[in-house]
C-alpha cells in the first residue's frame, strides 16, 4: 500500500507541489481512517486508497486524485470542512463535499432510480469530476462486493448495472462500464449469469483458434501492402454485453460472432478505409454487418468500422479504428486528460450528439483543469436532462418542450403526442422542461404533426420530423407555409 503505487498510475508529469499535494491527501486519509475497517477486515485506507488508485487510472487531473482519497473523510471520520479547506483549497473541498452529497443512495426500485439519476446529472452538471470520484468509488465497491452482507449485495449490484454503468457509458467511458457491469453480474443476476458463462465458456475455445488464425493472416497482408503502424489484438466481449446480446438472439450463441473480435488499430483515418478493403479483399464479407461508425458515430461518441467476414477458419467480426479512437472509446470523457496532447483527433463535425461539443473543446483547452471548468460551463449550461417514467435519461438543450422530448424518444411516439404530463401534471406541448423533469407522454392514434408544433420544438430533430410529416401529409399548400 505504498503511495509510489498511486505516482505510478499517473501518466502525466506532476509538479513538486503536485506531489507533496497528493502526498498530503494520502497522509491525511490514511490517519483519518486510521481506526476503521471495511467489511472485509481490511484497514478502511484500502478503499480510500483504490479509489485514489482508480481515478488516477482513469487519467483524471491531480485534485480529483486527491478528492478520491479524501472523499469519504467528511462522512465518515471526524474531518471538518474547515480542515479540508485549510489544508487541500476550496476546490478539493468542493469535489469531496460534492460525493458525500450524492452519498449512500439506495436503489429501491425505478421510482428511486429516477431519483439516484436525477441526484447524479445534477451533481455532473456542478462538476464532472464529482462524478467520476463517485464511479471510481463504486468500482472499489463492487469489486469488493462478495464481503457485504448478501442481502445487500442484489441491490448494489442491480443498481451499479441500472445507474452507474450506464453514466460511465453516457461519457463514452467503456472500460469502465464494461468492469462495473461484469463484477455486477454474477450478483445482480446469478442464474442468467451462470447460463451466460456456461455458453461462453462452451464457444470459447474455438472462438480464439479461429482469431488466432485471422490475426495471421490480417497482419500478414498488413505488412504486404505497408499500412503503416498497425496494431493487431483481439477484444474479447465483456460478459453482461454478451448476455444483452444473447437476449437479442434468443440466447443462441451460435449467431453472435463477436465474442472474439479482432481489432486493427492505425493511425488515420484513411488507413482505417484501406484497411477495410484488404479485409473485404480476403473475405467476403456478411451484408447488413458492415457498420461505418467512423462516417457515422453512435450517439455517445463512439468511432469505429465493424465487418463480419466469412474466413476459412470461421466467421469473425473485425473491428478496424485510430489509436486516438479507441483511447476514446475505453476512456471516455477522462481521455481528455492523458490525451490532451493528442492532436490527431477527428474532426468534431464527424460527431453526433453532445459529446461533439465535448471533444471540440479538447482542441480549445490544453490544461487538464481549464478543460473541466469549460466543460461543465460550456457543455452543461445549455443542456437539461430529464427523464422518461422508467427512468431513462434524455438530454435536450434548454427551452426544449415536451414535443422534443417526444421526437427524441422515437418519431412514431413524435408524431402522435396528444398530450404530456411532466412530474405527474399535465402541461402545454410548448412547456419550457426544467433538468431534472420526469417526462410522460400520452399518445393517441387521432394525434398528429402540425405547423404550429414548430414553434413549440427547439431541437433539430423534431422540427425536421414535424416537417417531413406535414409536407408528405399537407399537400403543396402546407409545404408553402411551412417556415423554413
Ligand atoms: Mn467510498
Amino acid at each position: 500500500m505504498e503511495i509510489d503505487e498511486l505516482f505510478a498510475l499517473i501518466t502525466y508529469p506532476l509538479s513538486e507541489e503536485q506531489r507533496g499535494l497528493i502526498q498530503r491527501a494520502y497522509d491525511f486519509a490514511r490517519s483519518k481512517h486510521e481506526t476503521q475497517k471495511r467489511n472485509s477486515g481490511e484497514p478502511y485506507f484500502v478503499h480510500v486508497f483504490a479509489v485514489g488508485k482508480n481515478c488516477a487510472s482513469l487519467g483524471m487531473d491531480v485534485e480529483t486524485i486527491v478528492g478520491g482519497l479524501l472523499h469519504d473523510t467528511l462522512e465518515d471520520t471526524d474531518a471538518t470542512e474547515e480542515e479540508i479547506r485549510e489544508q487541500f483549497g476550496e476546490n478539493i473541498l468542493f469535489l469531496v463535499k460534492g460525493v458525500t452529497k450524492l452519498g449512500k443512495l439506495k436503489y429501491q426500485g425505478q421510482e428511486r432510480h429516477v431519483e439516484s439519476m436525477r441526484k447524479f446529472f445534477v451533481a455532473m452538471s456542478e462538476d464532472l469530476r464529482v462524478l467520476i470520484i463517485k464511479l471510481a468509488d463504486r468500482l472499489h465497491n463492487i469489486q469488493t462486493l462478495k464481503h457485504v452482507r448478501p442481502d445487500k449485495q442484489v441491490r448494489i449490484a442491480v443498481e451499479t448495472i441500472a445507474v452507474h454503468a450506464a453514466l460511465a457509458g453516457r461519457l463514452g467511458m467503456g472500460k469502465l462500464k464494461g468492469m462495473l457491469e461484469d463484477y455486477a453480474f454474477p450478483f445482480a443476476y446469478p442464474k442468467e449469469y451462470a447460463q451466460t458463462k456456461q455458453l461462453y465458456d462452451r464457444r470459447m475455445p474455438e472462438a480464439q483458434k479461429t482469431i488466432q488464425e485471422v490475426h495471421t493472416s490480417i497482419q500478414k497482408t498488413l505488412t504486404e501492402f505497408s499500412i503503416k503502424n498497425p496494431a493487431v489484438d483481439s477484444r474479447v466481449k465483456h460478459l453482461f454485453s454478451l448476455y444483452r446480446k444473447l437476449l437479442k438472439y434468443q440466447m443462441d450463441i451460435d449467431r453472435i460472432y463477436d465474442i472474439v473480435a479482432l481489432r486493427v488499430q492505425v493511425e488515420t483515418v484513411a488507413d482505417c478505409y484501406q484497411v477495410l478493403g484488404l479485409v473485404h479483399m480476403l473475405w467476403k464479407p456478411i451484408p447488413g454487418r458492415i457498420k461505418d461508425y467512423i462516417a457515422l458515430p453512435k450517439p455517445n461518441g463512439y468511432q469505429s468500422i465493424h465487418t463480419t467476414v466469412v474466413t476459412e477458419y470461421g466467421i469473425v467480426e473485425i473491428q478496424i479504428r485510430t489509436y486516438a479512437m479507441n483511447n476514446e472509446a475505453e476512456m471516455g470523457v477522462a481521455s481528455h486528460f492523458l490525451y490532451k496532447e493528442n492532436k490527431n483527433a477527428v474532426p468534431a463535425s464527424k460527431k453526433l450528439g453532445w459529446l461533439d461539443e465535448l471533444r471540440e473543446l479538447q482542441g480549445v483547452v490544453k490544461n487538464p483543469s481549464r478543460f473541466l471548468e469549460q466543460l461543465n460551463h460550456d457543455l452543461f449550461k445549455n443542456r437539461i436532462f430529464v427523464f422518461t417514467p422508467k427512468g431513462d435519461v434524455i438530454d435536450l438543450p434548454e427551452d426544449a418542450s415536451p414535443i422534443d422530448f417526444s421526437y427524441a424518444i422515437h418519431s412514431v411516439v413524435g408524431n402522435s403526442t396528444s398530450s404530456a404530463r411532466v412530474n405527474g401534471k399535465m402541461v402545454p406541448l410548448g412547456a419550457k422542461l426544467q433538468n431534472g423533469d420526469i417526462v410522460e407522454i400520452i399518445t393517441s392514434k387521432n394525434a398528429k404533426p402540425s405547423n404550429k408544433w414548430l414553434d413549440y420544438a427547439k431541437t433539430t430533430m423534431a422540427r425536421r420530423k414535424i416537417r417531413a410529416y406535414v409536407t408528405e401529409h399537407g399537400g403543396l399548400l402546407q409545404k408553402f407555409l411551412v417556415k423554413e
